[in-house]
């Protein structure tokens, strides 16, 4: 079988022209092909010489993912199913708002944390995804709406700082220039809360914005419901959170809320104490409903009363507009069967 060329960073593709005797730009042609003019196969790179085309086909495909199903709804989103060169498959979903076009992407096959409200919990883990296969998921999706995406977010199946490599190098892929475009300040790591991870990207050089999944403010409650809570504390998140707030990007916390679980003003209160202090935004999901759990949105009302509460505490607070609910897209609600 053909090595797939599509699987290179831009540093690894360099090295590997350079390595079959091409000059090193010849690396940056074919990125920009693969990357931003959709080829499907080499000899579609008419830049390059007919001889080297026939070369390039000989020794690597340049495969991508593939769309195995597809679900449109009214508002705008679109949930893609995904098949992988290995046959697992994928779910990424497409959404517009206004001039905002956001792509939802995963970077697990599954997920092994199991947050109870949440269908991807349920499958578990098959396997981390590798860096171009997360960049695909943009790529085939700008294609198939004829639209150039402007922001993307990992929020889809998978936590990324457990599979933080790929993720890194997904990144590059897709802000580069010469790769898909989507600026850095466009794209959000949605994580759990796994310190370690948080801590690696204030760090790292990377410039993305980061968005905690919190949901709880009780420690013992989020440790019912979120099992990986048990290794990171509310405290020791907090500290990586202001961090990060104040020497990179303004933090978001996540806070899905679930009829009867976490929706009390009692639940606010204690969020507003554990926020003090900490420059970020509140975004209220109201929860999205699976068929496969057991919870439930709350009334509109009571997510009205946990808005204005947070509002008059002087926190920067959205209600998320959910979109794709009805198609099993919204937060939390990807489980592999588009
Ligand atoms: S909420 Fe995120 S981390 Fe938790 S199970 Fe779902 S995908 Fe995994």
């Amino acid at each position: 079988m053909k090595e797939n060329f599509r699987r290179h960073s831009l540093c690894q593709a360099r090295d590997t022209v350079v390595s079959i005797g091409l000059e090193e730009y010849r690396a940056e042609q074919i990125f920009k092909w693969i990357w931003q003019k959709n080829a499907e196969d080499f000899s579609k790179m008419t830049n390059l010489s007919r001889a080297l085309r026939e070369d390039l086909d000989r020794r690597y495909s340049i495969a991508g993912l593939e769309i195995a199903g597809l679900v449109r709804e009214g508002q705008g989103a679109h949930k893609y199913l995904l098949r992988l060169e290995d046959g697992k498959e994928i779910e990424s979903v497409f959404m517009r708002e206004g001039r905002r076009r956001t792509i939802c992407v995963s970077c697990q096959v599954g997920c092994p944390l199991g947050c109870r409200f949440c269908a991807t919990g349920l499958i578990g883990l098959t396997r981390n995804l590798y860096a171009y296969e997360i960049a695909d998921q943009v790529r085939v999706i700008q294609k198939a709406v004829g639209e150039k995406c402007t922001n993307v977010v990992f929020m889809g199946m998978g936590e990324p700082f457990l599979n933080f490599v790929e993720v890194v190098a997904a990144l590059e892929i897709i802000s580069s220039p010469l790769g898909l475009g989507v600026g850095r300040r466009h794209t959000t790591l949605s994580t759990v809360g796994l310190v370690e991870g948080m801590e690696a990207l204030l760090r790292s050089p990377i410039r993305a914005k980061l968005a905690v999944s919190l949901n709880f403010a009780d420690e013992e409650q989020r440790r019912e419901y979120m099992p990986a809570a048990r290794y990171n504390s509310l405290l020791d998140i907090m500290k990586v959170a202001k961090a990060y707030s104040c020497e990179k990007e303004m933090v978001t916390f996540e806070y899905v809320m679930i009829k009867g679980v976490n929706d009390r003003l009692s639940d606010a209160k204690r969020l507003v104490r554990l926020l003090r202090g900490i420059p970020s935004k509140i975004n209220l999901i109201p929860y999205n409903e699976h068929p496969r759990l057991p919870f439930r949105r709350p009334a509109d009302q009571r997510i009205e009363k946990f808005y204005e509460y947070l509002l008059n505490s002087h926190h920067t607070v959205v209600i998320r507009k959910s979109k794709g609910q009805k198609i099993l897209a919204g937060c939390g609600q990807l489980s592999g069967k588009a």
